[in-house]
């Protein structure tokens, strides 16, 4: 997703709402927005209050200011994000001289760039640490921030993501938060209301996101992040109306699917009796049609010749056209079936089988 506008965020009541005041600007103000999915919103809306010239209430995404607040770095737009013990790479450190805060903010702009919808856990592991928190240092430069006057656009914006980690230490910022000064903003972005203290909720103007429905999900993550509606529908039960944690449970569960289908190959090596009793155990395991298609694709990817040249020298020779075909075939086969309703059990249990008669045929010769 790239230009992200309020307009194109699929929680239409609240992008409204937020346009609204972008058109009827206050002079400043403390902003508070809550839910799984509240992050790209108040990155849309920064974007809509710094723009040189709004569209009902919405950033134009062409002027310079769009043009730069797109590339998510500003002079105007400060960003404070939670942090850990953040290691630099070799070339972080040698080649760019980066350290501290600049360290962290390259880190942010290709993390957020690659999903606007990311998550503390997400961003926890791009930057290779146990635990994130917002020291209360942080918070000072936050007010630092906001004290100074702008550089280039009308207005400053300070988003402050993670304002549910803040604890008592918020309790620095209620002055600033209680009357910013002219012109400048600050919008906290936090996953849940009641970790935020009432003293600074009282400060503030909430705006909750609503979970989204199903078919909103659907809609939103097939036209703007390529996900398709089967891997909506197979998660939709855990991922409580976000687009976040939906798209968090679509890789966990095509991570395990890929260690599933790998699992299944070095089953197909296995010979004798013994390889009947691999599938029949690991067929057991698997249950629902989605998961098993998932499966199939991965034992079709593991073969695929662009990336078979990484693995085994076996697999190496079943990426070679005459076994490759007749593994795409059954993949079809198998495909088509699961498509069918038929059930995966079985299906997985006759495609593993003929996928071991491929494999005696090409490699064990
Ligand atoms: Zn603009």
């Amino acid at each position: 997703m790239k230009n992200i506008r309020l307009s194109e965020l699929p929680h239409e009541s609240v992008s409204s709402e937020l346009r609204g005041h972008v058109a009827n600007p206050r002079v400043s103000g403390t902003f508070l927005l809550i839910g799984e999915d509240a992050l790209p919103y108040a990155y849309a809306f920064a974007r809509a209050l710094l723009c040189e010239s709004p569209i009902d209430g919405d950033a134009c995404g062409t002027c310079s200011t769009c043009r730069k607040t797109n590339k998510i770095l500003h002079p105007d737009l400060v960003w404070i994000v939670p942090s850990g013990k953040v290691q630099a790479t070799k070339e972080e450190k040698e080649m760019k001289g980066l350290e501290g805060r600049a360290l962290v903010m390259n880190k942010w702009v290709t993390a957020f760039r690659k999903n606007p919808f990311i998550r503390y856990e997400d961003w926890a592991s791009e930057l290779k640490v146990k635990n994130i928190n917002l020291p209360v240092a942080d918070l000072r430069y936050a007010i630092e921030q906001i004290q100074t006057r702008q550089y280039e656009a009308q207005r400053k914006v300070v988003i402050i993501w993670g304002a549910d980690m803040m604890g008592t230490g918020g309790n620095i910022m209620l002055k600033t938060l209680e009357e910013p000064p002219a012109n400048r903003f600050i919008i906290l972005v936090a996953r849940n209301k009641s970790s935020i203290l009432p003293t600074i909720r009282s400060r503030s103007i909430i705006i909750t996101l609503p979970p989204l429905s199903e078919n909103q999900l659907i809609t939103f993550l097939s036209s703007q992040m390529r996900v398709s509606t089967e891997e909506v529908v197979t998660v939709a039960e855990w991922g409580r109306g976000s687009v976040s944690l939906t798209l968090s449970l679509i890789k966990e569960n095509s991570r395990l699917a890929k260690g599933r289908a790998t699992e299944l190959w070095n089953i197909i090596h296995q010979k004798g009796p013994e390889w009947q009793t691999w599938i029949n155990s690991s067929t057991d395991k698997v249950d629902s049609i989605s998961t098993t298609k998932e499966i199939v694709k991965w034992i079709l990817s593991i073969v695929d010749p662009q990336f078979a040249h990484l693995g085994h020298k076996h697999i190496q020779v079943l990426s070679q056209p005459p076994a490759l075909k007749e593994i795409m075939t059954l993949v079809e086969d198998a495909l088509y079936s699961l498509n069918r309703n038929v059930n995966p059990k079985l299906t997985l249990h006759y495609l593993l089988n003929r996928l071991h008669e491929v494999y005696k045929k090409y490699v064990d010769n």
